[in-house]
């Protein structure tokens, strides 16, 4: 059986199912059927099991999950809260009841407390939840640790179980809610888990069930037949030698340079990046590095962060964008409105005209850094929407001693103007993140649109060929930089529509340097016009996928009658 929903990056695992329970309901407020004593035994005896279990998970975790789990254990075992508990079976309560009742009056008292032991309060509610179900006799919510590896198979996962994902257990992640741009993907792209999202019948998985997760191909098969699984391994066995494989600068088959650049948002990544094969840098997001600052940094702490950048990357490009505040990224020192609509408000280049000295002081931590290293740095603005904004950010690098100076193509307007815009501008770099948040007028953190923020649209794929072609005619380099470039088979359409780079997170550089590997110029031309022709993106996706299969169906055709 087939089942399908959004593939996150290109890869694919065999394993078997487990499946995330569902939180517990909230128990009924109804009398007793047992004495107290009996349910004050019930009680206390999942207390401490629950304790002993959470010390134990965390003994095995070792590293920051274990403080995290140690704490819970501590929190089942807190002598207040078993008292809470008694007082409340002997009024009546069930065990169920009153550990329910306990541990919420607990949560209350945190969360009124604010700061850190506010943010601990979400914790009880999952001790809560261990408690009740080990009283209920079933398995406790959250991930499970079946102790082998296994495809996890939830409804969606929360923050808190995915920061505890275990890598070398979950083999694959399949879950029934999300989009692509959720944060169950976004996070599984990072990780490099093989996931499809939006599956709507993930929930009829069961435990123990065989599945080939498929992201290349959004599909979960359940039940594989023999040929299905032969061609799964045949794929993983594929996958794992194109990570193997030479790292070489990023090209198509007919030697057409496509350098294949990283997105970071610390130096911290650089090492890692560029043992991956990153040729440079084409995305540096600044505003993470500032994200908790409640005053602007200082010229000297900004260029000290640019200095350990640029260092790793000695004679390579690096693309730093200026801060993107505001909407889902705000800055304590730049935005301070709370805006209706913030998406749609004073954000990126708008909100730092409005700062100006900020941006000032960035460009000139940036020169500075510069002078001082051997990277090529370039900088660029994000969220251009004008030409007049082009010209006061290309002027002020000049100005403030930054050579090179591009604009992120992330709207509509910017994209239907790209001539205009790279008659000033050095360089485009499209973020299709936003551009198809603007473009579908579909919020990119919304999952109730998520089906609408897909960069295969041809709506979207059309704006990008906009600003190839402006590219192309000016003479100037167009880059892409959002989640799309990270997907091997659109790359080849980017490719096509006149990208000159491709920047995307590390992980994903293999596959997307093994898809172009395999067409020429022609080939990804043909491509583009394929998806432009279709009508929506799972059909441009659908077209262009059949599309490169005739193609590599030719080549090897090509090949063999060659060598009869
Ligand atoms: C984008 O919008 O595609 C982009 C790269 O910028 P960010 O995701 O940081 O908004
Ligand atoms: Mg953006």
């Amino acid at each position: 059986m087939q089942l399908r929903g959004t593939g996150v990056g290109g890869g694919i695992a065999v394993g078997t199912v487990v499946r995330m329970s569902d939180p517990l309901p909230e128990p009924p407020d109804r009398p007793s059927g047992l004495t107290p004593e009996a349910e004050l035994e019930r009680a206390r005896t999942s207390l401490a099991a629950t304790a002993a279990d959470l010390a134990e998970r965390g003994r095995e975790a070792g590293g920051a999950a274990k403080d995290v789990l140690e704490a819970h254990a501590l929190m089942a075992a807190d002598p207040s809260l078993a008292t809470e508990v008694e007082t409340r079976v002997r009024s009546g309560s069930t065990a169920e009841r009153a550990v329910f009742d306990a541990f919420v009056g607990y949560r209350d008292m945190l969360a009124g407390m604010g700061g850190y032991l506010a943010e601990r309060a979400a914790d009880l509610d999952d001790v809560s939840q261990r408690v009740r179900a080990h009283l209920a006799g079933v398995q406790a919510p959250g991930v499970p640790a079946p102790g082998h590896p296994f495809v996890l198979v939830a409804r969606d996962l929360s923050p808190a179980d995915t920061a505890t994902l275990d890598l070398e257990q979950v083999q694959a992640l399949v879950t029934a809610e999300g989009g692509p741009t959720s944060h169950t993907a976004i996070l599984a792209r990072e990780k490099s888990i093989v996931a499809v999202v939006g599956v709507a019948q993930a929930l009829s998985l069961s435990d123990g069930d065989l599945v080939v997760v498929d992201a290349g191909s959004d599909t979960v098969i359940a039940s594989p037949d023999p040929e299905e699984l032969a061609e799964a391994e045949r794929r993983i066995g594929a996958r794992a030698a194109r990570a193997e494989a030479p790292i070489e600068p990023g090209r198509l088959s007919d030697g057409t340079p496509v350098p294949l650049l990283a997105n970071l948002g610390s130096a911290d990544g650089a090492a890692e990046a560029v043992r991956l094969g990153a040729e440079g840098v084409g995305l540096f997001r600044t505003e993470f590095l500032f994200l908790d600052a409640d005053r602007a940094p200082t010229v000297d702490e900004q260029r000290s962060e640019y200095v350990r950048l640029l260092s790793a990357f000695p004679g390579r490009k690096v693309v730093v964008r200026v801060l993107d505040a505001g909407a889902d990224k705000p800055l304590a020192f730049v935005n301070d409105d709370v805006e209706p609509n913030p998406a749609l408000g004073l954000r990126g280049i708008r909100a730092l005209r409005v700062a100006e000295a900020v941006l000032r002081d960035q460009l000139t931590a940036l020169a500075q850094a510069d002078a001082e290293t051997e990277a090529e740095l370039q900088v660029m603005a994000p969220m251009i929407a004008t030409v007049e904004e082009t010209g006061f950010f290309v002027g002020l690098a000049r100005e403030l001693g930054v050579g090179v100076a591009g604009v992120m193509v992330e709207t509509p307007s910017a994209a239907l103007i790209a001539d205009r815009v790279l008659a000033i501008a050095d360089f485009a770099s499209i973020g299709t993140n936003d551009l198809t948040q603007y473009t579908m007028a579909a919020d990119r953190l919304l999952g109730s649109v998520a089906s609408l923020q897909d960069p295969w649209h041809p709506a979207v794929l059309r704006l990008i060929g906009e600003v190839g072609d402006a590219g192309a005619k000016a003479g100037r380099p167009v880059g892409i930089c959002g989640e799309a470039a990270a997907d091997p088979l659109l790359a080849l359409v980017l490719v096509g529509l006149g990208a000159t780079s491709l920047s995307m997170s590390p992980s994903a550089i293999a596959d997307v340097r093994a898809s172009l590997l395999e067409f020429d110029r022609a080939d990804v031309a043909s491509l583009a016009r394929t998806a432009l022709a279709a009508d929506g993106a799972a059909e441009a996706r659908a077209a262009v996928r059949a599309a490169a299969d005739a193609l590599r169906a030719g080549a090897e055709l090509g090949s063999l009658n060659h060598a009869e």
